[in-house]
Parts: C-alpha cells; sequence; structure tokens
C-alpha cells in the first residue's frame, strides 16, 4: 500500500510532490511527508493524517521547501502506528541518507539486531528505518557509492518493496528499487527529468511518457543526465522500455460529485459499456471477440479444472464466476482467497486453469498466487482493470476490463466491470464446449447488449434509497441475503456497508439464515434481501416471511411487476428485469448506492475509509 512520489530536474519539487501526493492518498492516509533538497542539505517535514495535515503544517511552520529534487510519501502502517516518527521519510543515523519505501521488508528484525551490535540506535518502529541504515552501513564498511550501497543491501533483504533514496551531499542523484510493489518512472523533456510514482497519475501533467519498472530493477537517476536501469541481483545494463500513457485527465478529476465513489457508481452505464466494446460485436447474432480468450481456445475447451483467486470484492466478482462458468461450461470451478491459497499447499494440475482477478493489478496475495500456480504449470488468466500492472505482466494471457481508473478506495465500478468479463468467458467457453444452449446464448448476448440501459435506469433510485438511509443511518448490524448468483452481490452489498460507514454487516445465503442468523433478526435489524424474480423466487419469499415473522425489517430489492413483495417488505426497492445470469450487474446498484448515502449521513469521508488503501500491496 503506501503511496510514493519522487522529483529530480530543474523545477521546484514541492508543489508537484504535494500535488502528487493527494493523488496517491486512495492508497495509504495514515501519515505522510516530504523531504525536499538543495545544495545544503535538506529540509523534511512528516506527519500524522492525511496530506492536507501535512500541507497546514508545512505552510505554518514557515518551511521554505524549496529545491529541485524531493521524495514524498502518503503511508498506510505496517510496522509501526501511524504518527509523526513512524511517518516518511526515514533519515540514516548520520543523516546522510533519506528513503522512502512502499512494502515490508520481512527480515527486518534479524537486520536491525546485526546494526544494533555496530553501533546504530532507531527512533521509529518500521522496517523502513532498518533498511535505510543498513545501506548506510553498507557504504561505510564497503567505501562504495550509493548506488553500489543499495543493490548490496537488497540483496540481502527479503520482502517487498518499491523504494527511492537519496544522499544529502548528492541531491541530483535518486536510486530507485521495485521487488514486488509497483513504481512508474516518469520521463520529462529531453529525458533528463524524472518522476516518480507509485502509480503514473501524479505526474500525467507533466509527461505521458512512462517506464514501469520490473521487479529485481534498479534506476539511477541523475539531473540532466539519461536514465541508468540495472539489475539488483548482478549489476547488468537493462535497456528501458518507455511507453506512453493513454489515461485521460478528466478521468481522474471528480467532476461535479462530492467523491470519487459517486462518480465511479454513476460511470457504470458508460464503464460497463467500455467493458463490452470492440468484445460483444453484435449482440443479436451474439458474437463475442475477445483476443485473451480465443488465442487460448484449446485451453479452455480442454481444461478440467478452474482455480479463480482473487481478494475482497475481486472474490465476490470471483464466485459469481464460478456459477456461470460452471453453469455455462460445466468446467468445475473453485473460488480461493488468495491469501489461503498461498499457504496451504494447493492442489493444481497442468491442464488446470488459474484466473486471477485484481483491479489494481497490484495485490500482493493474488501476485503471490499467481506466481505459485505458474510454478505448478498451470495456464495462468489474469483480469486487471490497471493496464500494465504486475499481474497483468506476469500472466500467460488475460483480459483489461477496461473500467477507467478508479480512485475511491471502496470498488464499484471495477466489480460490475469484472462480473462483465467473467460473462462474456463463460459464454465464450461454454459455446467452444458446447455446453451452452443455443436459445440461452442468443439471449444472454441480447441481454447483455441492453444491460447499460438498465443499469442507468436504475440508479434514478438514488433518491429514494436517501430516505431508507436516513432511517437506518444509526442502527448497529445490517444483515444482507441473497441466493444462488445473488448471494455474492449480497456479501458485496454487505462489505460496502462495512467499509465506508462501519457499520457491522453480515452477507448470507437466505437460506442459511436459519442455521445462526435468524437469532439475531429483532425489530432493529434491517435485512436487505435481494429478491429479484428468478428460481429462488418462492424460496425468497419464504425466507422474508421468516424475518417478518421474527419482526425484522425487510428492504427488498425486487423487479418492477412485483406485487406480492411488495405486500411483505417495509422497504422496496424497483429495478429491471433481465436474465438471472446477468442480474448481479443491476441488483448490486442499489446496494452501492445505499452504501453510499448511509456513510454520507453518518458524515464519513467515503472516498478514504479509516485503515483502508486502495491498492493492497502487502501480503
Ligand atoms: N513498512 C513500511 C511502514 O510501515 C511501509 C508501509 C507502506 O507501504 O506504507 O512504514
Amino acid at each position: 500500500m503506501c503511496g510514493i512520489i519522487g522529483y529530480l530536474g530543474n523545477r521546484n519539487a514541492y508543489p508537484i510532490l504535494i500535488d502528487g501526493l493527494k493523488k496517491l492518498e486512495y492508497r495509504g492516509y495514515d501519515s505522510s511527508g516530504i523531504a525536499v533538497f538543495c545544495n545544503n542539505g535538506y529540509k523534511i517535514c512528516k506527519t500524522k493524517g492525511k496530506v492536507s495535515e501535512l500541507e497546514k503544517k508545512i505552510f505554518y511552520q514557515k518551511k521554505n521547501m524549496i529545491g529541485t529534487s524531493g521524495i514524498g510519501h502518503t503511508r498506510w502502517a505496517t510496522h509501526g502506528v501511524p504518527d509523526n516518527i513512524n511517518a516518511h521519510p526515514h533519515v540514516s543515523n548520520s543523516h546522510k541518507l533519506i528513503i522512502i519505501h512502499n512494502g515490508i521488508i520481512e527480515n527486518f528484525h534479524a537486520i536491525k539486531i546485526i546494526l544494533l551490535k555496530n553501533g546504530f540506535h532507531f527512533k521509529s518502529e518500521t522496517d523502513t528505518e532498518v533498511l535505510v541504515n543498513l545501506i548506510e552501513y553498507i557504504q561505510t564498511e564497503h567505501q562504495c557509492s550509493l548506488e553500489e550501497a543499495v543493490r548490496i543491501s537488497l540483496n540481502e533483504v527479503i520482502g517487498a518493496y518499491s523504494i527511492a533514496i537519496v544522499e544529502r551531499s548528492n541531491p541530483n542523484t535518486m536510486i530507485v528499487a521495485k521487488l514486488g510493489s509497483p513504481i512508474a518512472l516518469g520521463i520529462g523533456s529531453n529525458e533528463k527529468e524524472f518522476f516518480i510514482a507509485s502509480d503514473p497519475i501524479p505526474f500525467l501533467n507533466y509527461t505521458k511518457n512512462v517506464i514501469y519498472l520490473k521487479d529485481g530493477e534498479m534506476a539511477i537517476i541523475k539531473k540532466n543526465e539519461k536514465l541508468d536501469l540495472r539489475s539488483i541481483v548482478n549489476n547488468h545494463k537493462i535497456s528501458p522500455v518507455i511507453e506512453q500513457l493513454q489515461i485521460n485527465l478528466k478521468e481522474i478529476e471528480k467532476g461535479h460529485y462530492k467523491y470519487f465513489m459517486l462518480k465511479e457508481i454513476y460511470e457504470q452505464p458508460k464503464t460497463i459499456l467500455d467493458t463490452l466494446r470492440g468484445r460483444l460485436l453484435n449482440q443479436n447474432g451474439g458474437i463475442i471477440c475477445i483476443d485473451g480468450i480465443e488465442l487460448n481456445k484449446k485451453i479452455f475447451t480442454y481444461a478440467k479444472h478452474i482455480t479463480i483467486i482473487a481478494c475482497g470484492t475481486s472474490w465476490h466478482a470471483s464466485l459469481i464466476g464460478e456459477y456461470l462458468l460452471e453453469k455455462l461450461t460445466r468446467i468445475p470451478v473453485e473460488v480461493e482467497y488468495a491469501s489461503e491459497f498461498i499457504y496451504r499447499d494447493p492442489i493444481i494440475e497442468k491442464r488446470d486453469i488459474v484466473i486471477v482477478i485484481s483491479q489494481s493489478g497490484e495485490t500482493a496475495d493474488t501476485l503471490s498466487a499467481l506466481k505459485l500456480a505458474k510454478q505448478r504449470g498451470s495456464f495462468v488468466f489474469g483480469i486487471c482493470n490497471v493496464v500494465g500492472s504486475s499481474i497483468a505482466r506476469n500472466v500467460d494471457d488475460g483480459v483489461y476490463t477496461h473500467a477507467g481508473p478508479e480512485i475511491g478506495v471502496a470498488s464499484t465500478k471495477s466489480f460490475t466491470a469484472q462480473i462483465t468479463i467473467l460473462v462474456l468467458l463463460a459464454l465464450t467457453i461454454g459455446k467452444y464446449r458446447s455446453t451452452i444452449d443455443k436459445h440461452l446464448y442468443h439471449n444472454l448476448c441480447e441481454e447483455l447488449g441492453n444491460i447499460t440501459e438498465k443499469v442507468f435506469c436504475t440508479l434514478k433510485i438514488d433518491r429514494y434509497l436517501k430516505e431508507i438511509s436516513k432511517k437506518y443511518c444509526n442502527v448497529k448490524n445490517f444483515l444482507y441475503l441473497g441466493r444462488g448468483i445473488n448471494f455474492p452481490v449480497a456479501l458485496e452489498g454487505a462489505l460496502k456497508l462495512k467499509e465506508i460507514s462501519y457499520i457491522h454487516a453480515e452477507g448470507y445465503p437466505a437460506a442459511e439464515m436459519k442455521h445462526g442468523p435468524i437469532a439475531l433478526i429483532d425489530e432493529k435489524m434491517p435485512v436487505v434481501i435481494i429478491a429479484t424474480k428468478n428460481i429462488h423466487y418462492e424460496k425468497i419469499i419464504g425466507n422474508i416471511q421468516e424475518i417478518k415473522a421474527r419482526k425484522g425489517r425487510i428492504i427488498a430489492i425486487i423487479n418492477e411487476e412485483d406485487l406480492q413483495i411488495q405486500m411483505l417488505a417495509d422497504h422496496i426497492i424497483k429495478v429491471p428485469k433481465t436474465s438471472e445470469e446477468i442480474s448481479p450487474l443491476i441488483n448490486i446498484i442499489p446496494l452501492q448506492l445505499l452504501a453510499y448515502q448511509i456513510a454520507c449521513i453518518r458524515g464519513k469521508n467515503v472516498d478514504q475509509p479509516r485503515n483502508l488503501a486502495k491498492s493492497v500491496t502487502v501480503e
């Protein structure tokens, strides 16, 4: 997690750094800090809290941050509480070296003991302070350059990192290195001005030329000189590959929306269309064309088993994928939490397919699972949103969701984009294997073609949801129920509420309620139940009766023409009817909006919920 930023060139670094940190804040925001270098030293400022606090502190302390190189960090603590001392940048004992770091140094404790024995002392509890002192120790012992000391030290380190480090006596050189955590290098005018950041968004205003550092690479950046890229392991020179960024600045602005999350919820008709664009070629003829799938037609057709691996919201999309793939392709599917998969010697074989799903493409657990699956010889297929991300680069093949940058920490549009891809995938493989009925295939293609219009209509219930939200914004618990393909939608609805409003919420398969959660139901318990028309409809009505008999408050998501549930529920939320297989694309919309409205009424910062960060780059 955490966002790191750096600048080296001829402009004043501070405004670039502070503005960049604001753009990276979605990655971590428990504390932040900046160091700006000039010929006679450096100025540093760190504080607990958001980047706006840092800006204020710098202003009130009249710190004149003037210099043409600098580094900044917005933290998501892994080692040590979020406070002024643990905030980055960290400075080595002799004040010679200044570092920022994203990731975890797993063997920091062993290194710390050695350094303590050698007279080093530590102010913070972080693993990062250990790393910067290790580099200082090595530099002194070996009497070598900073780049050599960084290289030797990183070869001693176990864990994940993206770092930027500067020597006080040489502010025109910056060493940047990566293993596990992401880092992008922006190449500015004449290839002699450099930006570094955890993602390219902070330097979009200045350059569209980017190099994504790969694992095990180290960049030696010198003002007014060409970039020198090397291997951390053997110091071999590497030729940099400069890519052109395709992101449009408008995509990363809030526009007239109060929060990015709301903007992203409202963007879904467009983002689903973008996901389908060029892929669902003729909705009536049912032509689906996705290179990543077509090129691997044989592998998909003869697959014996599929494992889908993900975390968080992507894990919920994976459960929907399981339902779709099993139904339409008859291939057995298992869904795994990435963090569990990597530590339990999973049984995967050569002809198995492993699908990894991650919005950011940087989720550390999913990346580790991908590597394990590849070691075991399975074919790994990725579904990611961020182009060029680590997962996208490491899979055998895959597809992008093309949902555009998602800034709100609680995922919304990436969820619906992932489901859209999974529907297309299941339809295509089902067709290859002749396991899908022709009529159903054509019907689903047609429904997919109409889905964006229906999602657009669903968004109109927002105003009504505000009313419901006012009634329930102070309750302590919520229950979310769904059946079949809408059970994962219930899980996702509960997750959204937890994440941004801090109300405890649980998602359950509706029929499981009587095996436990029913004990929680009383007149204070709101139960959100997904009750759109499908094969489970009669059963769902039974579940509603059970809740009603115990005086629970029912908020039911129903289809427009449904009169029966209307009579039973306390509140009804009407959504357009579609095929059961793609109904999650519609049914999740009111749940996202409900969570959003409740969180707003409770006065929470929806885009930056406490303790969370957007891309989870630590295991
Ligand atoms: N492990 C470091 C710390 O706790 C960096 C965490 C991060 O990536 O924000 O300070």
